[in-house]
């Protein structure tokens, strides 16, 4: 489900007229649904309703404070990659003593600054950073509660530059050397408790078997590290995939069911279906950390057409929104769908590549689609950017950073103002 749909030939989120928005703000602007965020944190909480569990929301999906804030007081826990992300999570809020802590690159600093906020674990992702986080505890006189991070070697079945749970990539220990490890560290690193077991085998995971596979893998050897170390969580990672294309229909089961039996992408009841009996059993809390599923389809990017430039070859229409503002096509090829804010009069349809401002020829968000007609000046909304989309904003050609709006029924709020010209060189001499 998502709040957005046309009502009287405009886009809508929720009650709030996305062009009113435009007009208001500017353009190229975030817009996410409130209803949206809370809706999918609650379903993907009531799926592993038959199970001990937490969801820990991976922060770095959308990282503004009041997305935080909403989750923070629905009582979702926190996974962070970074002291910033810790400090953000602190601000809005959340309770540090429901954060995890990941990533292959944590810093002495990152390290302090979790300890002396009191996380919840560090998910740990090597055996040199098992040590030298027992080290820096034992310096200052505490106790750091560790997960390692196992690389179970499953293929995620996505996109090359989103998988993490093969051999090859940087991320986690190895399988085989997870249970060494932990006796090791039960001998020799008396200030570290090893509180659980973590994995997370990529992200935008369109079907379950990748799941299951990964979590029938590990199950023994989480039961192991219970009997032996008496860890209490196991968490089993995020990486639940949303549906990019058709996004204004496929938010509807109708959608759902017209779709082949093969291509029906996983749903979350699916997903906890077939997950919380594999794990109920084990007396071990259960953490998700769910990032896309929960934010993705919750926001878009809305931008204005500037031009129409006729190429020999191509038509292209050059919005006010460039790869700056939206890497996910350049990055991941990813696809976004594209729907004007005023429903055109007539059905006609333009194939064309829509292109942003920037030098480089990889500034696309569509090339050779076959789209209903705009034309400078109209507004168009590119859907599902809600997760991996702010964030990984820059400041690129010296252009400033997009506003972003929360809508809460009929509410509009600007939740991080447009940067402007004195903060782009805001701290340069
Ligand atoms: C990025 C990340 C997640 C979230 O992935 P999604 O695909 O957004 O659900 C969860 N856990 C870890 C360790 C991550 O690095």
């Amino acid at each position: 489900m998502h709040g957005f749909c046309y009502r009287n030939e405009s886009l809508h989120c929720e009650d709030v007229d996305l062009q009113a928005l435009a007009a208001e703000h500017g353009t190229p602007l975030y817009v996410y649904s409130a209803g949206t965020i809370l809706d999918h944190y609650r379903r993907l909480d009531a799926a592993l309703a038959g199970v001990d569990h937490e969801v820990a929301y991976a922060v770095k999906a959308n990282s503004n404070l009041s997305v935080l804030r909403l989750l923070a007081n629905e009582g979702a826990g926190f996974d962070i990659v970074s002291g910033g992300e810790l400090f953000r999570v602190i601000k809005a809020g959340g309770d540090p003593a429901h954060c995890t802590f990941a990533g292959v690159g944590k810093t002495r600093d990152e390290i302090v600054y979790a300890l002396e906020q009191g996380i919840y674990s560090f998910n740990v992702e090597s055996a040199e950073e098992l040590r030298y986080l027992n080290q820096v505890a034992g310096e200052l006189g505490v106790t750091a509660p560790a997960a390692v991070r196992v690389n179970p070697n499953v293929d995620a079945k996505t996109h090359k530059y989103i998988s993490t749970g093969k051999s090859e990539n940087k991320f986690g220990v190895d399988f085989e050397a997870i249970a060494g490890l932990y006796d090791m560290a039960a001998r020799d690193l008396p200030h570290i408790r090893l509180r659980g077991l973590q994995m997370h085998i990529g992200s935008q995971l369109t079907s379950i078997s990748p799941f299951i596979e990964a979590v029938e893998k590990v199950a023994p050897l989480a039961r192991l590290l219970k009997e032996k170390h008496g860890i209490e969580f196991w968490s089993i990672g995020g990486g639940i995939g949303i549906i990019y294309q058709e996004s204004l229909e496929s938010g509807s089961i109708d959608w759902w069911e017209k779709q082949s039996e093969q291509d029906r992408p996983l749903t979350i009841e699916q997903y906890g279906r077939e997950i919380v009996p594999r794990v109920k059993d084990l007396g071990l809390k259960i953490l998700l950390e769910p990032g896309r599923f929960i934010v993705g389809n919750a926001g878009v990017l809305v931008t204005r057409c500037l031009y129409e430039k006729k190429g020999a070859a191509k038509t292209f229409r050059i919005v006010d929104a460039g790869m700056n503002d939206l890497i996910r096509p350049a990055l991941y090829e990813g696809h976004h769908e594209i729907v004007p804010l005023k429903q055109p009069a007539t059905d006609g349809r333009v194939t064309v590549d829509v292109v942003g401002p920037i030098c480089e020829s990889g500034d696309f968000f569509c090339q050779n689609r076959e789209l209903p007609d705009f034309q400078p000046g109209d507004c168009i909304a590119l859907m599902s950017a809600g997760a991996y989309g702010f964030v990984m904003a820059s400041n690129y050609n010296s252009r400033p950073l997009p506003a972003e709006i929360l809508v809460e029924g009929g509410t509009a709020t600007v939740i991080r103002k447009r940067q402007t010209l004195d903060d782009l060189v805001a701290g340069e001499l």
